[in-house]
């Protein structure tokens, strides 16, 4: 499998439906965050204070999907630099670097541009793998990334190797059932984030900002236990239902392992603290607006439909994944998870600033 194809499937456009919901969860969590970052601007960004000729801002998204969060999540970092420096002699003006994978939708993405934001900045489409350079040294001022990271650059090594100690087995993600499992999951997060944060580092120019936002496991909590580990562990259920008839096969489930990891908050912190080049300035838990409404099994499959809808049709084939998620709609109809009283992820939110 190839590195590109690890990209957030909602990035092809191929199923705008599920991405609707999706997206709007995630939507949410940057609106409800919104004024806090402000907040945070205003107080850590006195690079426009410290260079008087400074005119053009430079702010990146990375793993900015097709919209529309990048745009809300790019307008009210704007806002933020803008309020803090109304007084300028010369106005500043904006842009902004709109990154993902090379198969993103750039397309939709420019296409659905609030027309608003023609007179607020100039765009640029940055494609490429954002665990390394995509833009020039010392170029960005302000950068943002959310809910991108626990996308893995590759799957981890030997977990889909049947003679490893680090074989996944038949469950298609890292649900921390096996240790070692979850140590090769780990290794590869930890490599991913130091690309992530090197390349970044060299991006960003001192007394820049770094955005994190994005989701982790609450500490103590394994990823099976929660909701969402628990939806995945059935959709693994059913593609082993879908081996015995013979619609897809056991080697191939064998060989699948999603790229996705989740590290434990405090585990989050700690990898980022290692990172020389910035301070962690702030990082915290974030409520999510949505978090208390009831979430139906049509959200769910929705949801996960989009979320793997690109990797499961690039490795088991188009065919299988209606059957998969109609079959995962009448598992999660026949054995029920109660949403409301499993443990789930939870959001954070990091500030960085280059040192
Ligand atoms: N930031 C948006 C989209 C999140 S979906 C939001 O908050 O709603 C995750 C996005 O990250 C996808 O578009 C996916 O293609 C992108 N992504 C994943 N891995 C990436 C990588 N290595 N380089 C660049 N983009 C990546």
């Amino acid at each position: 499998m190839s590195t590109s194809s690890h990209s957030y499937p909602m990035s092809s456009g191929d199923d705008q439906h599920s991405y609707i919901y999706n997206s709007s969860y995630q939507k949410a969590c940057i609106d409800g965050n919104e004024e806090k970052t402000r907040r945070y601007i205003l107080e850590k960004f006195d690079l426009l204070n410290l260079k008087s000729d400074l005119n053009t801002l430079n702010i990146a998204d990375f793993g900015c999907s097709i919209g529309p969060n990048t745009f809300h999540a790019v307008q009210y970092i704007i806002d933020g630099v803008k309020s803090t420096h109304e007084n300028r002699l010369v106005p500043l003006e904006f842009q902004v670097f709109f990154n993902d994978q090379p198969n993103n939708d750039f397309n939709t993405l420019f296409r659905t541009q609030p027309p608003s934001s023609k007179g607020e900045y100039f765009s640029f489409g940055v494609p490429g793998s954002f665990y390394g350079r995509v833009l020039p040294r010392n170029s960005i001022h302000i950068g943002h990334t959310s809910y991108a990271t626990h996308w893995l650059s590759e799957i981890p090594e030997h977990v889909c190797d049947k003679k490893s100690l680090a074989w996944n087995k038949y469950y298609i993600h890292c649900n921390n059932l096996i240790e070692d499992v979850t140590k090769a999951y780990k290794v590869q997060f930890t490599k991913d984030m130091r690309g992530f944060l090197e390349a970044r580092a060299e991006e960003i120019v001192p007394e820049g900002l770094m955005i994190i936002l994005g989701q982790c496991l609450p500490d103590g909590v394994p990823h099976f236990e929660t909701w969402q580990g628990m939806v995945v562990d059935m959709i693994g259920d059913c593609l082993m239902d879908m081996a015995k008839l013979g619609v897809t096969s056991v080697e191939a489930i064998e060989l699948f392992s999603i790229p996705v990891y989740f590290p434990q908050f405090s585990e989050l912190q700690r990898e980022i603290e290692q990172y020389r080049s910035f301070t962690l300035e702030m990082m915290e838990i974030i409520s999510h607006p949505l978090e208390d409404i009831p979430l139906s099994n049509k959200f769910m499959t929705s949801m996960f439909r989009a979320i793997f809808y690109t990797i499961i049709k690039e490795h088991f084939g188009q065919g299988v994944v209606d059957e998969l998620f109609d079959r995962l709609a009448k598992k999660l109809t026949k054995y029920p998870i109660d949403f409301k009283e499993c443990k789930k992820h939870v959001n954070y939110f990091m500030l960085l600033k280059r040192k």
